[in-house]
């Protein structure tokens, strides 16, 4: 619907957005259509930032029916539908925004998703975490390493040079974990006890006579099997801390996981 008052000194074209995209929107432009005016050389990317939208969370744009990239300029008008990444839907036949997506997924986290990069290692994820990384830093690792950048900062993800994000909606870190693991469909990927969960490194075998300076006697009488982090030196053991978090993790991820 035009708004005449706008259509009288600029450019007018009418916005949509869909599914989880609306999180981002005021409530009054939430499932519904509106239109909006712009100045002339608006690119389709920059008015669905403007609203509040970044664009690592857009996968599919529709001008007129017809899938744009994000350099396309608004024309007046125009009707523009904006579909976040789909992971149920095949849009296969149509122009994705995204590159090819990150099959061997790894993550860079800010500076408040602490808990939840432990809780991404301990499904054997690669998870970059440091509690002092600035926003510049993320991006620059995000892109630098082709790590999907998580954040509860929307304004991280409008920066440019981020192309792989996501904006963590939920505040409990193992709701974080469950938004994770379904977006990015991580459940039949998981690789549980592979990783330091202080460091992030992949866990090296290791023998009882390497690590028992490490462990406590009692411990080394009752395991043979001692996964060491080749940077940190942390030796880790299968023992009663290790059945309750393969059930949190089973409970987490509603799938079987991989054995070790
Ligand atoms: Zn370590």
């Amino acid at each position: 619907m035009a708004n005449r008052d706008l259509a009288d000194v600029m450019p007018v074209a009418n916005f949509r957005f869909y599914a989880e995209l609306n999180d981002f929107l005021p409530p009054e432009r939430r499932f519904t259509e509106f239109a909006h005016g712009f100045p002339d050389t608006a690119t389709v990317k920059d008015r669905i930032e403007s609203f509040g939208v970044p664009h690592t969370e857009v996968d599919l744009i529709l001008v007129n029916g017809e899938p744009v990239d994000f350099a396309c300029r608004v024309q007046d008008g125009d009707r523009i539908s904006v579909y976040p990444v789909f992971e149920a839907f095949d849009i296969s036949g149509l122009t994705r925004l995204r590159p090819a997506p990150l099959r061997d997924p790894r993550f860079v986290l800010d500076v408040h998703l602490g808990r939840l990069a432990a809780y991404l290692r301990m499904l054997g994820f690669d998870a970059s975490y440091q509690n002092h990384s600035t926003d510049e830093r993320l991006a620059e690792v995000s892109r630098g390493e082709h790590r999907i950048l998580l954040t509860r900062d929307v304004g991280l993800l409008k920066r440019g040079s981020v192309t792989h994000g996501h904006y963590v909606r939920a505040a409990k870190p193992r709701q974080q974990l469950l938004e994770v693991v379904g977006r990015f469909d991580l459940a039949r990927l998981t690789r549980p006890f592979s990783r330091c969960l202080r460091c992030n490194a992949l866990l090296e075998p290791a023998g009882k006579d390497e690590v028992r300076h490490g462990i406590p006697a009692q411990v080394a009488l009752l395991h043979e099997e001692f996964p060491r982090c080749p940077e940190c030196g942390r030796a880790y053991w299968k023992g009663g801390h290790f059945r309750r978090m393969r059930q949190w993790i089973d409970e987490s991820i509603q799938a079987p996981a991989v054995v070790l």
